[in-house]
């Protein structure tokens, strides 16, 4: 089982709520992609119909996941893919490696893919000797830094071009200079001798398409392009439920992805590939391997709800709108997954034990809901959750009483009224010494009223009458 540190969670949120400076970053990115977002989108005028058939056609694969797996399997294979299925984590890094192994190579190129980032590829790669350049500009920097990517899409985001220009003078050894362009040709001209030397790409997918086996990689850079294009051989890492039934699938996601994810009508490149060179298609690499991960996903498909989080397009949105992860980014979640898709994968696909904290970490606007391009019902989801923490008896003794406490007052009109009188005494005594418990110190509770509100609808029944 891959281990993260989703119950670093509470401390992880604390340190990133007091950093005002990280906070000012996150709102700046994440606003920015919102507002593009919501121009692109309005040009749809039929987005939300679009939104109900990514969905249904979401839905269609992970109800049938072993159906599709089969049948882009043997698409694939037909195209001169070689297709490998892993049905855990250990096995898809054994496998990767293995077919590394036996290039005899030192070093690979990688763009970027959350299902290695899942994988803790690079990790083991490294462990075994095996040097990993990561060759996506933010993904570029993170390495750098040393850290974890903070977003799905934008793993540099919680970075300034300040941070990065500190970041490339000291691991670069170039002089300070935060002009984006100039950062981004320095970059460039180290990752190009890169791609130029590189024996093994690895990539993710986007989609995978059942009937044509064809892989799918949208992106920004061409470096997705260079990784899968120059090597002479490209391992291609996926999870199983990245299939779609049919290739003409694909132009709806691509309408519902990058609007969805950075607010563009179409990113720069969109790479379709169907297959090693050949006598008919003389570019690409010389072996082309797919590995389709499982990672618990054929399991957590069975769950008459939790299903839903296996349509996740991977596009970021909810995390953008999420007002908790605005206020702590993505690294306090202690999970590969951020945001609000993060909370509700976690616990499920890595242990509900370990990331119990995750569901609470939202305010259940439902925003997220809102604003997912293929409707999952996340905060929908997020509440779920919470009850199955409870039925597990992962509470504490003391929530535990205070709860039953809690429902106990709730369900008698009479105890709630002598709730409301005795708090309202006690808080003359102790609300002005106590803090409110669970939030800053610098907040308190908020007054409780002299009269509650059914006394008030009652005093005013009684003056004015019933109409
Ligand atoms: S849950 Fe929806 S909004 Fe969030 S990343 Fe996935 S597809 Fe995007």
């Amino acid at each position: 089982m891959i281990e993260f540190s989703a119950s670093q969670f509470k401390s992880n949120a604390r340190t990133a709520v007091n950093d005002a400076g990280l906070r000012a970053k996150i709102k700046k990115a994440t606003g920015t992609s919102l507002t593009k977002r919501q121009e692109t989108v309005k040009e749809i005028p039929d987005w939300e119909e679009l939104r109900e058939k990514g969905h249904l056609l979401r839905k269609k694969v992970v109800d049938d996941l072993d159906r599709y797996q089969a049948a882009f399997t043997e698409s694939a294979q037909s195209n001169g893919m070689v297709v490998h299925y892993a049905e855990t984590h250990s096995d898809a890094t054994k496998i990767i490696y293995d077919i590394i192994r036996r290039q005899s190579v030192r070093s690979v190129v990688k763009s970027k893919s959350m299902i290695t980032e899942e994988l803790r590829l690079n990790e083991m790669l490294e462990e075994n000797g095996v040097r990993v350049i990561e060759t996506d500009l933010g993904e570029y920097i993170i390495q750098l830094a040393g850290e974890t990517p903070s977003h799905i899409t934008a793993p540099a985001l919680h970075k300034s071009k300040e941070d990065i220009a500190r970041l490339f003078q000291e691991k670069l050894h170039i002089p300070y200079t935060d002009d984006p362009e100039e950062l981004t040709k320095v970059a460039r001209e180290r990752l190009r001798k890169e791609f130029l030397n590189a024996k093994v790409g690895i990539s993710g997918v986007n989609f995978a398409c059942a009937d044509t086996g064809t892989i799918t990689i949208i992106e920004n850079e061409a470096n997705a392009r260079l990784c899968t294009v120059l090597p002479d051989v490209h391992i291609a890492v996926m999870s199983v439920e990245k299939i779609l039934p049919s290739i003409n699938d694909l132009p709806l996601f691509l309408k519902l992805l990058p609007r969805s994810a950075t607010g563009q009508r179409m990113t720069s490149y969109v790479s379709m590939i169907n297959g090693p060179r050949s006598q008919y298609n003389p570019d690409g690499p010389r072996q082309l391997h797919i590995v389709i991960l499982d990672g618990g996903r054929k399991q957590l498909a069975k769950h008459p709800a939790w299903k839903e989080s296996l349509y996740c397009i991977r596009c970021g949105a909810c995390m953008n709108i999420c007002p908790v992860y605005q206020s702590v980014g993505g690294h306090a979640y202690g999970s590969v997954y951020p945001g609000p898709i993060g909370s509700v994968i976690t616990p499920t696909l890595f242990g509900m034990q370990e990331a119990q904290d995750l569901p609470y970490a939202s305010s259940l606007c439902g925003a997220c809901t809102d604003i997912c391009p293929v409707k999952i019902d996340l905060h929908h989801h997020l509440l779920w959750e919470r009850h199955d923490i409870v039925d597990r008896g992962y509470k504490s003794f003391t929530e535990k009483i205070a709860m039953t406490l809690w429902r106990w007052v709730m369900l008698s009109p009479s105890r709630l009224e002598f709730a409301g009188r005795a708090g309202w005494l006690l808080q003359k005594i102790f609300a002005k010494k106590l803090p409110a418990p669970g939030w800053t110190p610098q907040r308190r509770f908020p007054k409780i009223a002299r009269k509650s509100f059914r006394k008030l609808i009652q005093h005013d029944k009684d003056e004015y009458g019933s109409s």
